[in-house]
């Protein structure tokens, strides 16, 4: 079996990459770069991750996301506090469907979750399922779609990077770019509550 994976760098994606890699083949790890305001780190992490990991790494750019209004976009003079980016989920997974099809892999890999879910309906697990339903007829080998973290909130997701061995300083989950995760965008709240109930600052 194999896999590509859509992978930003952050806690949730790479916890369910290398869980998917004890039972699948990873070809493609895929990292896009949509104009969002953490693209340069969330690029470097996750090309980092796949050198240790020995898995293929690549960027695709989405110059055209700069249209669309989004506060997790660079320059759309929307707040951070609004980072919901129009079916950014529903594009990134049949561009991945697309990559997978083409090389022969049955499987893309991605990091949606119970806890993201609450907030975007394009984590939860009915979209997986009706997703599934559609790349029946999108793709001739019928890709499937899989989070490995999907029934998790972020402090199961933690405890399970942990146990795979992930250095949580090396992942970049924040929405902003910079030297330092900001500690203010949704993000940086969610991990910061789960991390501070493990006991870790
Ligand atoms: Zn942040």
């Amino acid at each position: 079996m194999k896999a590509v994976t859509l992978l930003s760098g952050g806690l949730d994606s790479v916890t369910s990459m290398l869980l998917a890699q004890r039972d699948i083949k990873i070809i493609l790890a895929l990292t896009i770069d949509y104009g969002q305001r953490a693209r340069f780190n969330e690029i470097q992490v996750s090309s980092k991750l796949c050198e240790m990991h020995a898995i293929k790494h690549m960027v695709v750019r989405l110059p055209f996301m700069l249209d669309i209004q989004s506060g997790l976009l660079e320059g759309s003079g929307m707040n951070i506090d609004s980072p919901w980016v129009p079916n950014r989920n529903g594009l990134f997974i049949n561009l991945a469907a697309a990559y997978a099809e083409s090389l022969g892999a049955e499987y893309v890999i991605c990091g949606f979750n119970a806890e993201e879910a609450i907030d975007f309906p394009d984590n939860s697990a009915e979209y997986v399922g009706s997703l599934n339903q559609a790349l029946e007829y999108s793709t001739l080998n019928h890709v499937k779609v899989i989070s490995y973290v999907q029934d998790m909130n972020k402090l199961e997701i933690i405890k399970t990077a942990l146990t795979l061995g992930i250095d949580l300083n090396s992942l970049w989950s924040c929405y902003e770019g910079g030297e330092h995760p900001c500690g203010k965008c949704p993000s940086c709240i969610r991990t910061k509550e789960a991390l501070k109930k493990v006991g870790i600052k």
